[in-house]
């Protein structure tokens, strides 16, 4: 039995499910929506148990920090003033802004949820997303896999944990709804999300690639129903697909062999290029090969879009 298979849903006491009202009306997942990998089990399923325990157990603080955090996200739904306000003032968002870059928040980004984006047998209760990233530390990501890396990957799972409720309660006081969706155990796939909200273009690599950090980050939600967002209209980041199509950095020094020069087809008819499965023994271990040797987390964007344009240019004479 695969036990990453067992659980599609958070548990109860973790779901916003448990909490949504007879007269809410949440959005639920499309009909070509997937379901959620369980990083949890996963790691689970994968790699020995003394090299689980060796990595997990000195995060057990942290661990514990995500899991209240998550049930914070879902349950405080119940303190939305439902009759909440449907537009937002220009002071109101710039004070959203700064809150959430004094807590860590490297970039926002805004657009509506696809519901096959939203996973399988979840639900939101607002379609509108403020998309968040939080970077991860190259040099610290650089070290390969080990305690160093994997301490970085949990510092930004659980500092989205937390300043999706700092920017829920923000809102909430402000008189706005809002449902708050952690990096860790979050309802959406957020990786397509944020790059309809115009932060970064899909990789190679399965990652969002940012122009100012490269994949070096982490993502989250706050759902809300404000309609007067300056959502975004066009990602020009797009030209990045066509760039991965010649680079497969990620492709050769991935150590599992799980990203592919080729794309692949998911269940739903998706294009993917990672195997999960392949993955996840190196990543439960703190790989991130994937991020570190990617041309982009240099922070270069400018210098490798100037290149990729001028190398098109000569090649369309
Ligand atoms: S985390 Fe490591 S094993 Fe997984 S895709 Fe990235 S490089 Fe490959
Ligand atoms: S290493 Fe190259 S192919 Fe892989 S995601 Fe980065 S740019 Fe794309």
């Amino acid at each position: 039995m695969r036990l990453y298979r067992l659980m599609r849903k958070p548990p109860w006491f973790l779901s916003v499910s448990t909490w949504i009202r007879k007269d809410d009306n949440p959005i639920k997942a499309g009909t070509e929506a997937r379901n959620p990998k369980n990083i949890i089990l996963l790691e689970a399923q994968y790699g020995s148990l003394s090299t689980k325990l060796k990595m997990i157990l000195p995060l057990a603080k942290m661990f514990k920090s995500i899991l209240v955090n998550m049930r914070k996200s879902a349950k405080s739904i119940i303190h939305n003033p439902k009759i909440g306000k449907r537009r937002i003032s220009l002071k109101d968002l710039e004070g959203l802004e700064k809150i959430a870059k004094e807590n860590g928040v490297s970039t926002l980004g805004y657009t509506k949820v696809n519901p096959n984006h939203i996973f399988k047998n979840f639900e939101i209760l607002y379609d509108n997303a403020i998309m968040l990233t939080m970077e991860m530390d190259k040099n610290l990501m650089a070290k390969g896999e080990g305690q160093e890396s994997m301490n970085e990957i949990m510092r930004t799972y659980d500092g989205l944990g937390r300043v999706v409720n700092i920017m829920a309660d923000y809102l909430r006081s402000k008189g706005y709804n809002c449902h708050a969706s952690p990096a860790f155990g979050g309802d959406i796939n957020t990786v397509p999300t944020a790059q309809d909200a115009g932060l970064g273009c899909i990789g190679k690599n399965g990652i969002l690639i940012s122009p100012e950090f490269g994949p070096s980050l982490r993502l989250a939600a706050v759902f809300v129903d404000i309609e007067n967002l300056p959502f975004s209209k066009e990602n020009e980041h797009e030209w990045i697909t066509d760039f991965c199509e010649s680079c497969n950095l990620c492709v050769k020094n991935c150590p599992a062999q799980a990203i592919y020069t080729k794309p692949t087809y998911n269940d739903q008819g998706g294009r993917v290029f990672i195997d999960p499965l392949k993955c996840i023994d190196p990543f439960s271990k703190g790989c991130s090969m994937c991020v570190t040797s990617c041309v982009f987390t240099s922070g270069k964007y400018d210098k490798i879009k100037s290149v990729y344009e001028q190398k098109n240019e000569r090649a369309s004479h």
